[in-house]
């Protein structure tokens, strides 16, 4: 899922899946759409 987030007082739009960061809504959700990172590392 994307999340918002501040960062030098900018907004930026974060994948939670993989940690990527996107400065545009648009690209993050799409990103995600293609994220691959379904299966975190920390889960055994
Ligand atoms: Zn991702």
């Amino acid at each position: 899922m994307v999340v918002q987030t501040q960062r030098d007082e900018a907004t930026w739009f974060k994948c939670e899946e993989c940690g990527l960061m996107f400065d545009d809504q648009d690209d993050a959700r799409k990103h995600e759409d293609n994220c691959d990172a379904e299966e975190p590392s920390y889960i055994q």
